[in-house]
This record gives C-alpha cells, structure tokens and sequence, in this order.
C-alpha cells in the first residue's frame, strides 16, 4: 500500500535545467520511480539522458533557454506529443549572480529574475492550461531556496526571485488546487552542485556554512530524490502552497 502511494510508473515529468546538479538528480530520481522525462535546458544533458535509460526510462530532451522562450504552451504541446500526456513539472532551471547590492547591475536583476521566477511562472501557467482543460491533475515542484525565508549576502536578485518562488507557489495552490493540481515547492540548504561552486571554493565562508549545518556536512542532489518522489506522487495529495525545507536542519538553527 505505502510503495504503491509513491509509485509514478507510466507518468510524464517535465524537469528544466537537468544537465546537472539538483536537476539531474531528481530527473533520475523521478525516473527510478516510473515517469519518462521529458528534459528542458540550453546544453545537452548526455549524462541524465543515460541514467533516465538505465532505469528502464526514457528521455525527451528539448533545447531552449528559459530566459527567451515566449511561447511555454509550446514546450507542454511538445512533451504531450513525445509521450502522450505530462503528468509533472519541476521548475528547477535557477542562475545565480554575486555582487555588493551597492554594485549590483540591471542586466544581473534581470538575468536571475528571467530564469529563476518569470519563465517558472509561464511554464506553470501553460502547464495548469493544459491540465484544466483537459480536466486532469497535475502536479507543479518549484525549486526554491533558504534564501526564500532569509536574506543572504551579495545575492539581491538571486534572493528576490526565490522569495518570490516561495510566494508564487502559495498564490498558484490558492487558485489551482481546486483543480486538482498541487504546486509546492522544495527549498534546498547548501547542496554540492556548480551553482555553489564558489562558496565551496572560500575556505571561509565554507566553514562558515559548515559550522552552521545540524548535519554538519553539504547536501548531496541524491538528497532531494525522496522530497521530489513524494511531492510528484499520490503521498502528498492534500499538500497545497508549501514549500519544504531540505537542508540539513539550517533553518532550524
Ligand atoms: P546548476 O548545477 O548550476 O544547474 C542549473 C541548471 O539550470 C542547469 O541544468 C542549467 O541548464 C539550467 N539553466 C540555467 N539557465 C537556464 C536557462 N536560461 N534555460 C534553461 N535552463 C537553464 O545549479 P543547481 O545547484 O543544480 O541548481 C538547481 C536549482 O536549485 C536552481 O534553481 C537553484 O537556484 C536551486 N538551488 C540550489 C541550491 C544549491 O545549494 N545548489 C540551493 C538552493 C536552491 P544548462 O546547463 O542546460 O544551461
């Protein structure tokens, strides 16, 4: 009963930006636990392409930079005609752009904000479109941040789009859950991806980060292949709007 709750075998899950890091990990994961993938990204995810194949999967790579497309409805359109339906989207794609706010360009503003919470909103939307007019149910996992809840230091832009994912997922659940479509959020703590590479680089700042983790260690992207099973799958059903923490205990600091 509890394995079959967790069971995803014959479903669709879209995942943006899964050539790497957290993306990659919880495409395979969403592989390992039955779904074809259907991967959104500018480069090419060779890597996640024969993982998803070793679990008995299969992979549907679509090649497109979040910060252009204008048209999402096409990307959905496209992942039903590779496989037949889309069950799941992942808004994980996110960017990164360090600098003093004093300093802090526009062109940074505006790069972070288009990947991390513009395209999230209009690839939601076409997904919810699809969803409600064909009367199914859907399930939409945005990829937030610690910097939801916190502030963060040199990272302006990075923190406004992940506060603003936390809030987008609430306003979402509040209109679509009716539907049948939950979106909910996972907020990852300090994860070993190239996003933060150059915090593992600063010996300071690493044992910092170290030194403030209850798990005393980084997390691994293996570590969100549980959080994105469950809120892809039946488990979390009646789970609307939340965005979950997994991080190692940071925030309970
Ligand atoms: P990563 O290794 O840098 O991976 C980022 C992914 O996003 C890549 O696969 C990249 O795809 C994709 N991407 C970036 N810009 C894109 C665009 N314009 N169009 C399409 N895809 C794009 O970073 P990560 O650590 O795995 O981060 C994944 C998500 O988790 C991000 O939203 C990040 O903010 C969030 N996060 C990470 C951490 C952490 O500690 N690592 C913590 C909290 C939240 P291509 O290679 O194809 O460009």
């Amino acid at each position: 009963m509890s394995q079959q709750l967790f069971d995803l075998s014959g479903q669709v899950a879209m995942v943006t930006g899964c050539s790497t890091g957290l993306g990659q990990a919880m495409a395979i994961a969403l592989a390992q636990a039955g779904c074809n993938i259907v991967a959104i990204g500018v480069s090419d995810p060779k890597e996640t392409v024969t993982a998803i194949e070793q679990a008995g999967q299969r992979c549907h790579v679509i090649h497109a930079d979040l910060a252009q497309v204008n048209d999402m409805a096409k990307l959905v359109s496209e992942a039903v005609e590779a496989f037949g339906q889309l069950n799941i989207l992942v808004n994980n794609a996110g960017i990164i752009r360090r600098a003093d706010a004093v300093d802090f360009t526009e062109a940074d503003w505006d790069a972070v904000m288009d990947v991390n919470i513009k395209s999230l909103f209009l690839l939601s939307q076409a997904a919810a479109k699809h969803w409600i007019g064909q009367h199914s149910k859907g399930k939409i996992i945005n990829i937030a941040s610690m910097l939801s809840f916190q502030g963060g230091i040199r990272v302006p832009s990075y923190t406004a789009s992940k506060s603003g994912v936390l809030g987008l997922t609430r306003a979402l659940a509040n209109e679509w859950a009716k539907y049948n479509i939950n979106v909910n959020a996972i907020a990852p703590g300090y994860m070993a991806t190239n996003n933060t590479a150059a915090l593992q680089a600063d010996v300071q700042r690493n044992q910092e980060i170290l030194a403030r983790i209850p798990a005393e260690r980084w997390g691994q992207p293996a570590d969100l292949a549980g959080p994105v099973v469950f809120l892809a799958s039946a488990a979390s059903d009646y789970m609307h709007g939340h965005t979950m923490a997994v991080d190692g205990g940071w925030l309970a600091r």
